[in-house]
């Protein structure tokens, strides 16, 4: 059974590469858990129709899908760049100008964040992902810098700007971040993303402003700032408040440095899977497959990595977003990810506690795991009315899947990016979970394994009126 359902899940991001119905449809059925809507890019009326097109194809396999709405926090970009190409060489001087006006191919480019109030001389920019790296040299006017480039290469349309040694201080959350939370609590998301977050309190920022317009989605704090790695405290305080993190390699690897960042991501997979949280390991995962039919070798790897590391999520961005072969790409991940599964146990993660161990679910959590691995049972089955069962369940990596039961259809959507959940959705009644094995069986969620007639499934259950995890049993089905 192990075989069919990847534990690790993919989230992808959707861009002109992937938006139309059919595009969506074929990633989906491809092996998608979940699709990212970044509001850097678009409109909202692209998203409202991509929400439509997921929703749709979800539907159509059976089986729920999560929609991400990424906020773009404070991140400086460049604007609409003519041609959408812009060369640049070692020694070239550039203007960044943010005054609105139109790019004509020169060397006064358009910036969608007046830099003249903040940087001094002398500090680095760099680019798009790093790629470009200048130099402040000259503060031009009240709207405009001038900068020195260090290095050949070329820019296009809004590609980011990071500046790690420039203080931007306090607020994160910028007048378009606040509008795109109060349009995006009005559509269809399960989860809500904070790019360039530096504390906690950015997160419970964010959580107060959905819990004020009546959202229910779940809050994933991005984790990519030399300010939020800075001290282990802070990160921890960090994935305490969020549900769920991102480590956003791209931007951690330009403000800290590219050899900081696999050392950052074991550190966080192992205190998202202490706490209880979900983690989601992103960008270049599969990078050469913007271009190129074929991952690298390094790029298998890293993802087994993330797999064996115990990672919730793993992310495709541009490759989906932008590439040639977004459906190729989800396809070729999920061969390894599911040969990682197979062939290697999650990494443990001993030295640390595993969810707070004074809670009866994380109790409860992890006798099921240990039971259901010394029986050798083929499925943990879990019944979860908010979806703390089930995440408390797949925080302990047990090496088997995981089907969540839920009548809340938000719910059954977010646990689609929890680590070997496959949720299934049923509305409440009064024979809920009497016939729950053959229901399960019958739409597809349990497989016997090749040349066997049963299969041995350990369900988690709760009283409706007790409110909590209380029951283990093991069926043989
Ligand atoms: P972030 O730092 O939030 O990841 P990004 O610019 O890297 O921002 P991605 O969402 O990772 O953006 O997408 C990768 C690239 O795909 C973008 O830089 C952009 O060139 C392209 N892209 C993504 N979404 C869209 C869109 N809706 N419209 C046009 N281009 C898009
Ligand atoms: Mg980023
Ligand atoms: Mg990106």
């Amino acid at each position: 059974m192990s075989k069919f359902f990847k534990r690790t899940k993919i989230l992808a991001t959707i861009g002109p590469a992937t938006n139309s119905a059919e595009k969506i449809e074929e990633i989906i059925m491809a092996g998608v858990n979940g699709c990212r809507l970044n509001c850097s890019h678009g409109s909202n009326e692209e998203r409202d129709q991509q929400i439509e097109w997921i929703r749709a194809a979800a539907a159509k396999k059976g089986r729920s899908v999560a929609i991400l709405q990424d906020l773009q926090g404070p991140k400086i970009r460049l604007g609409m760049i003519k041609d959408n190409h812009l060369d640049l060489k070692a020694g070239d001087e550039v203007i960044l100008e943010s005054k609105e006006f139109e790019h004509d191919g020169g060397y006064t480019i358009p910036v969608q964040y007046n830099l003249a109030e903040r940087v001094k001389v002398g500090e680095p920019i760099s680019m798009f992902d790093g790629k470009i790296k200048s130099e402040v040299i000259e503060i031009v006017s009240g709207t405009a810098i001038k900068v020195k480039i260090l290095n050949d290469g070329f820019v296009m349309s809004k590609k980011g700007l990071n500046l790690p040694e420039t203080d931007f201080g306090g607020d994160i959350l910028t007048p378009k971040d606040l509008a795109d939370i109060e349009y995006g609590a009005s559509c269809d998301y399960d989860y809500v993303s904070l790019s360039f977050v530096q504390s906690a309190n950015d997160i419970l920022k964010l959580k107060q402003l959905l819990l004020s317009y009546g959202s229910t989605a779940k809050v994933v704090a991005k984790i990519e700032t030399k300010k939020a790695i800075e001290s282990e405290k802070n990160l921890e305080e960090i994935v305490k408040v969020a549900d769920g993190i991102m480590v956003a390699r791209g931007d951690m690897a330009v403000e800290a440095g590219a050899e900081v960042v696999p050392i950052i991501q074991r550190k966080l997979i192992a205190m998202c899977r202490a706490n209880a949280k979900f983690c989601i390991v992103a960008t270049q995962m599969m990078g050469s497959m913007v271009e190129e039919l074929e991952p690298t070798r390094a790029e298998v790897s890293d993802v087994a990595t993330a797999v064996i590391q115990g990672a919730d999520v793993v992310m495709l961005s541009d490759e989906t977003a932008n590439g040639k072969y977004p459906v190729e790409t989800v396809e070729e991940m999920k061969k390894v990810i599911l040969y990682a599964q197979n062939h290697s146990k999650v990494a443990s993660i001993a030295q640390l506690p595993v969810g707070g161990k004074s809670e009866i679910y994380d109790a409860i959590s992890d006798a099921v795991a240990r039971l259901a691995e010394r029986i050798d049972a083929d499925v943990i089955v879990c019944q979860t009315a908010t979806g703390a069962t089930a995440t408390t369940m797949a925080a302990q990596r047990p090496n088997l899947p995981i089907v969540s039961v839920t009548s809340n259809q938000r719910v059954a959507n977010q646990l689609a990016l929890n680590y070997a959940s496959s949720a299934f959705y049923r509305p409440y009644a009064e024979d809920f979970g009497l016939r729950l094995t053959e229901e399960l069986k019958a739409a597809g969620y349990l497989q016997t394994k090749e040349g066997e007639k049963n299969l041995l499934a350990v369900i988690v259950s709760g009283d409706k009126n007790q409110a909590g995890t209380d029951t283990i049993k093991v069926r043989k089905v």
